[in-house]
């Protein structure tokens, strides 16, 4: 018999192997795309019953193999699996805790979004209306050591607020309800910090009307108007 939670849940959650498909097409296309290099960058996805399928540490995403991923369980304990978790995981138990309503988290070094953490661009949310209206307001989180408690820790009151979010000289971290969610978040993110740095090269970017940005951020807070 099915547990009650997990059969009112819809759309159905994937299954284990196709989950394993989906981290390691993403993981490709994140290496692919540039958003991180070698062994870097990290995603983790809910497989249900407790238990989170996330990538290892120390294998390159452009070869990774569906076999390579690990289980463990909301405590961040091994299930299953050759390899140790990637040493990012207690930031991706913080926010599949603190978000009960994604499924998925991708973690990336895109360079552009790291670029723009380190020179604290006064424009980030406020030029470019697409990315208001899906992102919402875009923060940087302040500087925490990668791999740390702490760093997890410094996502506490903000990934809440925000589906995606720079790392202050680190990277990018988003939270979806699927890995392909997630991953387009990331690749929103970086495609507005690539703009943004255009911008910036070509002279100082203009803001919108103010109360138009307002607007905007309030249609991405209530899209049922
Ligand atoms: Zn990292």
């Amino acid at each position: 018999m099915r547990g009650p939670v997990e059969s009112v849940r819809f759309p159905p959650r994937p299954s284990e192997g196709e989950s394993r498909a989906a981290i390691v097409q993403f993981c490709r296309l994140l290496h692919q795309k540039g958003f991180l290099s070698a062994n870097d960058g990290n995603v983790s996805v809910r497989l249900g019953g407790g238990r989170i399928l996330v990538t290892p540490t120390g294998v390159a995403k452009a070869f990774i193999a569906p076999e390579d991923l690990i289980v463990v369980d909301e405590e961040g304990r091994k299930v299953a699996g050759a390899r140790s978790a990637t040493s990012e995981l207690p930031m991706h138990l913080e926010v599949l805790r603190r978000r009960p309503d994604v499924e998925a988290v991708v973690h990336a070094h895109p360079p552009t979004s790291i670029a723009l953490s380190l020179v604290r661009s006064p424009r980030l949310n406020d030029v470019l209306p697409e990315v208001i209206l899906s992102l919402g307001r875009i923060e940087v989180v302040p500087y925490a050591r990668p791999g740390t408690e702490a760093l997890a820790r410094s996502l506490a009151g903000r990934i809440e607020r925000s589906d995606a979010l720079i790392l202050e000289r680190h990277g990018t971290i988003a939270a979806g309800r699927s890995v392909a969610d997630a991953y387009f978040l990331t690749e929103r993110l970086e495609h507005a910090a690539e703009v943004l740095w255009r911008a910036h090269a070509l002279g100082r970017p203009l803001p919108l009307p103010e109360a138009e940005a307002r607007a905007l951020l309030s249609a991405h807070e209530h899209p049922d108007g």
